[in-house]
């Protein structure tokens, strides 16, 4: 087969006989762009390399000298000719994108004598050898493997002897000085076509670098695709005044204008501008000097872009006035960029609805709901944690909840910084700009509430020690934050910063909320919100949350106007007191459902049954107990009675979910109550309340019959008093395997179901979810796991289980609803795993619930 192809021989679908970089400089070739040109050697070539135990084809010379010949023609210079010398780049080049493969070697086909000869043509010995000695060290790293830095040192003790500040100041001579000391450094060929083939071998070779072999593990490109070789001719736009290089933008990249955008810098190779060396000019500086190769930048940037329908990232030299493109990609650019540039593209025509919503990323609708720390803003990193909740934030560190509210309400930002957080600490995550723990993983009681306000949070930051009674967190390298001290969060990367790091500000567009209306349109899941607070609610439903999928009842709980009768409940010694204030907590209870059907009139509100174990509820500490037993008026004794009582070994595992249901009936009696009173309550005020019940943490259909019935029975009993009938659900959670693995059972009990996979993934590994944030980082690092199977659905196991779930409760029962209200219901990976095992809906934290609209629109188209 033929093993070389001339950039007029091919195009960009030829990516996998050609890697990506040679189809693209075969496509631009095609569209008749002023590409230097040049030859690619096929990924099946690479292949065949390994298969003759890496040696080249015997034959494989010949052809590439036959390609090279219509080269030197169509250029008008040859290769190895000293006279008038070729040069070329030679690069790797994959069939998908490949980081850690070799890099680049330019200016090859340069020796002594052809050194001298292209100082001679160009008139210009000093860029004759600063190109000789680029090649002799670049050839040198990536062919011959040789130590660079050594030769790094040889340039600056140079430059230090003659008191030279920069490359700048080097001279020809000088550089004659440095190649001929590289010389005694390394051996290399003085022969260009030894040089050639030697590079062509480092390619092949580059494949199988043990970077590269990791590299398409993780991703599983397999091994067999091979590297193609791309070999361009050099130009160089560093010849003189009338030669730049630079690089553009076919629309502002961090606005998404449509304006083309770009820099230029005059006498210099792309390196340099990639280098920022010197400050480089806008491209309307060449409108003036160089006028022709202006104009075909502008036309050549225009038709790149409608060609490849998309904002493009454009690389050109200008060598003796004549324009050169080296290169073009679809360009990076900002959240916001990326959303005005999907926009406009669908009002021009040139793409549609469905592509413009495959061209914006999570992160790019993120941006408009958070403000982010400026990524380049300079930043020094103390440590790093898990990304728990998006943003930046900063504050001054404060280390207790009440801490934060005293200083906050002294208007000043705060960051509350805990060993790990618990319900107590609502009221100062509440007020807190920001969230850092030391502990807990990416579903701990911190991410998870930290995620539903939309606060900014790291977690899992081991690289800290915190102290509490201290005031101080100890980073690994011993830095400490105090008490008092201004700290930054980047809640997308993870990283702690000391300081005030700059921000960009969050705020919606019109083209966001049209972007948003075209995933609401192709999308087949829907959306709901994991919220129970009023305030969550209304900002669920203003960013297009449809209803409730997992109101947690025991947030309500916390309050401090109501915690202590939830103390006294528990710690009730008999009946009569339990109720009574169970009859407390029915009313805290009725108004916060009140609340809740009122922000989400007319679409369902999914609510859980009490699922924690009780002792969360209790103080955590003596002095606290104290003063609990004060207010109860009860004997402190008790209180630490009841403590230990109700403390467990492992409490995930232990005394709750639909177990307090089964063994405290009472408190759900009292909760459906609450839930269908407020209901009524609701319905007399004109509103249209759709409650759905859903019980936790179920293992067996029985227990779903006897809540069931318990939940039925409550409800009878207010509706008959009060002569009125209301329509409302049953269903359970799926979050323990066992469920998963009789599902059919529990489909014939139920009208709903929906996944916990928070709990389904801790009971699948056996991973704490409070504690696997110790040890996460390293299974990740050791390549044990790919992702945090708390942030993106672990779809081989856990979502095993739930496909397995989902085949046999639809078959038990036609069509039964099924959500999932775990935190990967915002993850955009596992929705599309959601879109295709055919479930309903979605449910996630307020903040999520954008992301959560483009990603089920973007499974579907
Ligand atoms: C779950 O387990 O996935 C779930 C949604 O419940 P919680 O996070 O409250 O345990
Ligand atoms: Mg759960």
């Amino acid at each position: 087969a033929k093993r070389v192809y001339l950039f007029s021989e091919g195009s960009k679908d030829d990516r996998d006989l050609l890697g990506g970089k040679g189809a693209n400089l075969c496509e631009m070739t095609a569209l008749k762009l002023p590409v230097p040109f040049g030859f690619v050697i096929t990924t099946p070539t690479c292949r065949e390399y390994f298969e003759n135990g890496n040696k080249l084809p015997t034959l494989l010379e010949q052809e590439y000298r036959v390609a090279l010949d219509l080269v030197e023609k169509q250029m008008g210079t040859r290769f190895g000719d000293p006279e008038n010398p070729l040069l070329f780049s030679v690069r790797s080049g994959a069939p998908i994108s490949m980081p850690g493969m070799m890099n680049t070697i330019l200016n090859l086909g340069i020796n002594d004598e052809i050194a001298e000869g292209l100082s001679r043509k160009t008139d210009n010995p000093r860029f004759a050898y600063d190109c000789y000695r680029r090649f002799i060290q670049m050839f040198a790293d990536v062919v011959l493997g040789a130590d660079t830095h050594a030769m790094e040192q040889v340039i600056e003790d140079y430059k230090q002897a003659k008191a030279y500040e920069t490359d700048v100041a080097m001279e020809a001579e000088d550089w004659q000085a440095v190649i001929a000391t590289f010389k005694t450094m390394v051996k290399f060929p003085e022969d260009p076509f030894e040089q050639l083939r030697l590079a062509v071998e480092a390619v092949f070779q580059s494949w199988h670098t043990p970077r590269a072999n990791v590299y398409r593990e993780m991703n599983n490109i397999p091994d067999s695709l091979g590297t193609a070789v791309t070999v361009q001719s050099m130009v160089f736009g560093n010849f003189g005044d009338d030669s730049g290089s630079g690089v553009a933008f076919t629309r502002n990249p961090s606005t998404g204008e449509r304006h083309f955008f770009g820099e230029v810098l005059f006498n210099a190779a792309g390196e340099d501008v990639v280098a920022g060396i010197r400050t480089p000019l806008s491209v309307d500086a060449m409108e003036e000097r160089m006028p022709d190769a202006y104009k075909e930048l502008l036309e050549s940037q225009a038709l790149l872009e409608s060609h490849y329908r998309d904002m493009q990232d454009i690389e050109f030299t200008v060598q003796e006035g004549r324009f050169y493109l080296l290169q073009t990609r679809s360009g990076k650019r900002t959240g916001r960029a990326s959303v005005r540039i999907a926009v406009d593209m669908v009002r021009e025509g040139m793409i549609n609805e469905k592509e413009a919503l495959l061209r914006v990323s999570p992160e790019h609708v993120q941006s408009f709901l958070h403000p982010m720390v400026d990524p380049d803003a300079e930043r020094t990193v103390v440590a790093s944690g898990l990304p728990a909740s998006p943003g930046g934030a900063t504050g001054v560190a404060v280390f207790s909840a009440d801490e934060a509210v005293s200083v906050e309400a002294d208007g000043k930002k705060v960051i509350l910084i805990r060993r790990e957080t618990t319900p107590e600490d609502i009221h100062g995550m509440r007020v807190a700009e920001g969230i850092l723990t030391e502990l807990g993983g990416m579903t701990s009681h911190a991410a998870v509430v930290a995620r539903g306000m939309g606060v900014c949070a790291i977690t899992g930051c081991g690289e800290l020690r915190v102290s509490v009674q201290d005031g101080t967190a100890t980073a690994s390298d011993g830095t400490v934050i105090k008490r008092g001290d201004t700290v930054t969060l980047d809640g997308a990367t993870g990283d702690v910063m000391l300081g005030d790091i700059p921000k960009v500000e969050a705020s919606t567009s019109d083209d966001f909320q049209t972007l948003l209306s075209w995933a609401d349109k192709h999308r087949r899941l829907k959306v709901r919100a994991n919220a129970e607070t009023p305030e969550d609610a209304a900002k669920a439903r203003e960013l297009g949350a449809e209803g409730i999928g997992l109101c947690r009842t025991e947030h309500m709980f916390f309050a401090s106007d109501r915690i202590d009768h939830m103390r006294a409940m528990i710690l009730s010694t008999d009946r009569k007191e339990r109720k009574r204030h169970l009859a407390t907590l029915q009313e805290f209870q009725h108004a916060d459902m009140l609340e809740l059907y009122r922000v989400m009139d007319g679409l369902p509100v999914t609510i859980r049954l009490l699922d924690p174990p009780l002792h969360e509820f209790l103080p955590h500490d003596e002095a606290d107990a104290e003063a609990l037993a004060e207010r109860l008026n009860k004997d402190p004794a008790e209180i630490h009675q009841a403590r230990n009582d109700l403390a467990e070994v492992n409490p995930m595992l232990g005394f709750r979910g639909c177990r307090l249901s089964v063994v405290y009936p009472e408190i759900t009696r009292m909760q459906v109550r609450a839930i269908i009173g407020a209901a009524l309550q609701a319905r007399e005020e004109g509103l249209n309340p759709l409650p759905e019940i859903m019980i936790p943490l179920v293992v067996n259909v029985r227990e779903i019959r006897l809540i069931s019935e318990v939940i039925d029975r409550g409800i009878a009993k207010v509706t008959k008093e009060k002569s009125v009938s209301l329509r409302y659900k049953i269903g359970t959670m799926m979050e323990t395997p066992r469920a998963c693995l009789g599902a059919d059972r529990l489909a014939s009990a139920v009208e709903f179901m929906s996944f916990g996979t928070n709990d389904l993934t801790q009971m699948t590994y056996g991973f704490s979810r409070d504690d696997a944030g110790r040890f996460i980082p390293q299974y990740l690092d050791a390549k044990i796991i790919e992702d945090d199977p708390f942030v993106s659905l672990d779809q081989r196991a856990v979502g095993r289980l739930m496909r397995m779930a989902v085949q046999e409760s639809r078959q038990a029962k036609k069509g039964i609803k099924y959500g999932i209200c775990g935190e990967h219901g915002g993850d955009p990976r596992s929705i599309r795993f959601c879109h295709d095992l055919g479930l309903d809906y979605v449910s996630c934290s307020p903040y999520r619930v954008p992301v959560a609209r483009v990603a089920a629109a973007q499974a579907r188209v």
